[in-house]
Order: structure tokens, then sequence, then C-alpha cells
């Protein structure tokens, strides 16, 4: 799959749109969802170009998989969060709306996921006092 470097977490990335960054390493960026399916939605997202799973470096995916670890914890310390769901969408057709491969973290439970996916902007502020909660239990 052709990779759109025009889409807007390659924008976050290259630091030409802004995002409330939660943590940053030399692989991966997580960053607030600014349409939360729940308080607390992270993204998790690789620095390496990829569309989806299928193009994405073992090395990369790797990288994500320990920034969601350290994510999930902060949710659970910082949020009380008990239970933290993962969705990770590969293509349009399932769904996935931004084409660079990226992670959700979401605090709470399936069942409590019930507002409609990428759909209402969340107040910045809002976003951004849940925002420290996290990196603080990073
Ligand atoms: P997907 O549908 O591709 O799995 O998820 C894309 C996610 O990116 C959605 O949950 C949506 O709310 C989020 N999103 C879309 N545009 C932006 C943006 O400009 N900034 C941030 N932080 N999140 C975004």
């Amino acid at each position: 799959m052709t990779y759109d470097n025009q889409n807007i977490f390659a924008k976050i990335l290259r630091g030409e749109i802004p995002c409330i960054k939660l943590f940053e390493d030399a692989h991966t960026l997580a960053f607030m969802d600014i349409m939360p399916q729940a308080e607390g939605h992270a993204l998790v997202i690789p620095k390496e170009p990829a569309t989806t799973l299928f193009e994405l470096s073992d090395e990369a995916a790797a990288a994500c998989m320990a920034t969601v670890r350290r994510i999930g914890n902060a949710q659970k310390k910082g949020l009380g969060a008990t239970g933290i769901v993962l969705m990770q969408l590969n293509g349009a057709e399932a769904g996935q709306t931004v084409p660079h491969f990226h992670i959700h973290v979401i605090p709470g439970s399936i069942a409590d996921l019930r507002r409609p996916h990428a759909t209402a902007l969340a107040d910045t502020a809002h976003l951004k006092a849940v925002s420290e909660k996290i990196v603080a239990s990073i």
C-alpha cells in the first residue's frame, strides 16, 4: 500500500500540526485522541511511515507495543483505569480513517465504548487536563 505522507499523523510527526503529547522516544509517539471514545483515549504511532500493520517493520511493531504498555500502565495509575482496551484498524474497509498505523489505547471496558468512532471533538482544555494525569504517571 502506498504511504500518503500528507496524512494527519505524518503532519503531527513533522510538527506541522499540534498534538497533546503523552510520550515520545526514538521510534514512537503517544498522544491524546481529539475525538475520544472514552476518557483518556490515547493513540500510539510509529515514526516509521507505514499505513497498516502489514507494512510495518517488526522492530517498529515491537517499539509500538512497548509504548502501548507504558501508556496503558500510566492510564491505570493516573486515571485509576482497571481495564484497558486496545483497538487497531487496518485499511479503510476495516474502518481506518487515518492512513498511518496506530494503536488506540482506551481506558475502560469494551462495553462502555458507546461513543461512535472518530466523530465528536473533545474540549482541548479537558483533554490537556486528562493528559497531565497520564503523563504524571509515566
Ligand atoms: P482510525 O479510524 O484510523 O482507527 O482512528 C483515527 C483516530 O484518529 C480517531 O480516533 C480520531 O479521533 C483520531 N484523530 C483524527 N484526526 C486527529 C487529529 O488531528 N489529532 C488527533 N490527536 N487525533 C485525531
